[in-house]
């Protein structure tokens, strides 16, 4: 029900955090990995350890906020592999400033990184899914996708969005035998949360604190969500936003 052997998974932003995590558990489960970033250095290392987890990695070069690129990232892993079964739209960013002193540009960066990114990856793979008869899309959210917070304005709304999409998207390609889901993880420890714990004074001990489990999530702990969402094992499940936090977002 798990197995994902002859799959063919791209990640965006899969050489490193949580990126990497759901990489490491669909690898191990048998898929082959594109690793789409743009930090070529990176990705060769994801890639080295992915190869030794599963039967193949690869890594292509990506900027998935201009259209081009990730049309190109699409038709390189056909070329090389003829298939895209899995597409996990996890590439990033934050800019934390308040709405008043983020500059337009900054949240253009922001929203096409974090949400213009999920359209142009989905829209560039339903072609090859819908012809093959079934696909997988996992998005990641955010605790943001749920919350608020005055320092994330750009931010929270690409999380919110993210949600959105995919109904939408999982409404749409249902009859595709296309499932469409959203992950949104708690505080997990990355690079990006890293730079948030320097930014923001006390994060680490509110994360602790308000975290039923009492500790940071850990990259691999994405990788079950990761496997389950890309496997048969969730055929009937779509649309849904699901969150992996231990227990975050359900705590007053
Ligand atoms: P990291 O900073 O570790 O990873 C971000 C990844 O995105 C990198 O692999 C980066 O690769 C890639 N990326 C960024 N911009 C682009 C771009 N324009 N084109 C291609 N790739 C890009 O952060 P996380 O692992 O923490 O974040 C991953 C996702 O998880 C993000 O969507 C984030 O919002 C979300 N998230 C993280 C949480 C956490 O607690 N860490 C909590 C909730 C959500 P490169 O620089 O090489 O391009």
């Amino acid at each position: 029900m798990f197995d994902l052997k002859g799959k063919v998974a791209i990640v965006t932003g899969g050489n490193g955090g949580i990126g990497l995590g759901m990489a490491r558990g669909l690898a191990s489960a048998g898929a082959r990995i594109v690793v789409a970033a743009r930090n070529q250095e990176k990705s060769r290392a994801a890639v080295a350890e992915l190869a030794r987890l599963g039967p193949e990695a690869v890594t292509i070069a990506v900027d998935v906020a201009d259209e081009a690129s990730v049309g190109a990232l699409v038709r390189a892993t056909i070329d090389r592999w003829g298939r895209i079964d899995i597409l996990v739209n996890n590439a990033g960013t934050n800019i934390r400033k308040p709405a008043q002193d983020l500059a337009l540009e900054e949240w253009r960066r922001v929203i096409d990184t974090n949400l213009t990114s999920a359209f142009l990856c989905c829209r560039a793979v339903h072609p090859a899914m819908k012809a093959a008869g079934a696909g997988k899309i996992i998005n990641i959210g955010s605790m943001m996708s749920i919350f608020g917070a005055s320092f994330v304005p750009a931010y929270g709304a690409s999380k919110g969005g993210i949600v959105q999409l995919t109904k939408s998207l999982a409404c749409a390609w249902a009859r595709d035998n296309i499932q469409v889901n959203a992950v949104l993880p708690g505080w997990i420890d990355t690079e990006l949360t890293r730079e948030a714990r320097q930014q923001i004074p006390g994060l680490h001990d509110n994360v602790l604190r308000r975290t039923p489990a009492g500790r940071w999530g850990v990259i691999d702990d994405l990788a079950g969500i990761a496997v389950f969402l890309a496997s048969s094992a969730s055929d009937f499940i779509t649309g849904a936003a699901m969150p992996v936090d231990g227990g975050y977002s359900i705590q007053g």
